[in-house]
């Protein structure tokens, strides 16, 4: 397959992150719906086309790396403050896997 141009590069990207967001609407649809395999499938494919076109912000808030379950703040994750040690942590409430994030440095 020939290289991309930049420009087609761009316009791809373009499509990808439309793509993405409407993945991760629709996983957070089929989740309150109840259908949490389906929600976990459109999470997958959404995390598929970012990392494949390395589209930023990445997903790592919005989908656990454990489970690959979609990350809804009071659904299936929590998120608390760290003080002493100055981090966000973002726990997964299906799996338990929790993400820290610097918040000072
Ligand atoms: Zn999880």
């Amino acid at each position: 397959m020939p290289r991309q141009s930049p420009k087609t590069k761009d316009l791809s990207r373009a499509i990808a992150r439309k793509r993405v967001a409407g993945l991760l609407s629709l996983s957070e649809k089929a989740l309150m719906e109840g259908d949490e395999k389906l929600s976990r499938r459109y999470a997958a494919l959404a995390s598929n086309i970012q990392s494949h076109y390395r589209i930023r912000p990445s997903l790592r808030f919005r989908v656990c790396k454990g489970c690959g379950s979609i990350l809804v703040p009071g659904i299936t994750s929590s998120t608390r403050l760290s003080s002493s040690n100055k981090y966000v942590v973002v726990k997964c409430l299906v799996c338990g896997k929790e993400l820290h994030k610097v918040y000072k440095k």
